[in-house]
């Protein structure tokens, strides 16, 4: 179903919820951190963000619809020609999928996420090396896992990757439904992530996250054993002084990098079930 805005048609299928209240776009403008950094903005949609940014600072901006770029294209001629914003038309995802960043230098993704990829987004700007600070808005019961705490019951995979990953991990405000047009069914959040530089991340890691937070109700122990060796388990559990009665959300970020790291030095990977990762919180 389309939703009229303006003259222009939202479309559900692209996640267009057009940011219509000045004062989040001003909180955004304002937490941008005091740094040389290029910026990059997913999707600029009707450009009520990118106006803002590119008065700061020189954006790179990718809009996957054909019909929103036209638009871009007449309303930031000047720009354009002035080279202080480059719009990208295509999907941001083959973009990563083809190349190894979404900007040749140091960056900070600054946008309005299209919610059904967000997830997606952010864990791909935790793989790329340019990337610095992510300031984005997504649905806030994602935003919720990705900033959780240790002994929360939202603390899952996304939290331990998110806290392994960032130095610094924040949510600025909350938006309620009405800010935007169309309005989304669901509340928002911008959150603040600054990735810690000096990590690099293994993507086999997800993986082993996505088993540990398999049953969250059940204890991660007994979760485990179904994917490693009980034994060797419960030495690595002891060693560590974690609880075996402990439940996957009470078990801090860095434990679980421990536990993958030992895991993996005994190689006593017993099955390999990646069938069984759905119901993580992703
Ligand atoms: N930034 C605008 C604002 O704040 O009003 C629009 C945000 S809207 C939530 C999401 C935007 O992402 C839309 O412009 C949509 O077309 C774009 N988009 C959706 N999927 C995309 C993809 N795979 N790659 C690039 N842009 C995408």
């Amino acid at each position: 179903m389309k939703k009229t805005y303006n003259r222009y048609q939202a479309k559900k299928m692209f996640g267009q919820n057009f940011l219509k209240d000045t004062s989040v776009l001003d909180k955004i403008i304002q937490s941008m951190p005091h740094n040389h950094n290029h910026i990059v903005e997913i999707g600029p949609g009707l450009g009520d963000l990118t106006r803002r940014l590119v008065k700061c600072k020189d954006v790179t901006a990718y809009e996957v619809d054909r019909d929103l770029y036209s638009i871009l294209q007449t309303e930031f001629c000047d720009q354009l020609e002035a080279g202080s914003l480059n719009i990208i038309l295509g999907d941001v995802l083959t973009h990563w999928q083809n190349n190894r960043s979404l900007y040749d230098g140091r960056y900070d993704l600054i946008a309005n996420l299209p919610y059904y990829i967000a997830t997606n987004i952010i864990l791909q700007c935790f793989n790329d090396n340019n990337c610095e600070h992510i300031i984005v808005m997504i649905q806030k019961e994602v935003a919720d896992k990705f900033t959780a705490q240790c002994g929360q019951k939202e603390f899952g995979a996304l939290s331990v990757i998110a806290t392994l990953a960032c130095s610094e991990l924040r949510t600025l405000c909350i938006v309620p439904p009405q800010s935007f047009d169309p309005p989304p069914k669901v509340d928002s959040s911008v959150i603040l992530l600054k990735k810690d530089l000096s990590k690099s991340f293994d993507t086999n890691f997800n993986d082993f996250l996505k088993k540990a937070f398999s049953a969250p109700r059940k204890r991660l122990l007994k979760t485990l054993s179904r994917f490693f060796d009980k034994d060797i388990l419960e030495e690595i559990f002891e060693h560590l002084s974690i609880d075996s009665n402990a439940r996957p959300h009470q078990v801090e970020a860095s434990l679980y990098s421990h536990i993958y790291t030992k895991v993996n030095n005994n190689g006593n990977s017993r099955r390999e079930d990646t069938t069984t990762t759905s119901g993580t919180n992703k």
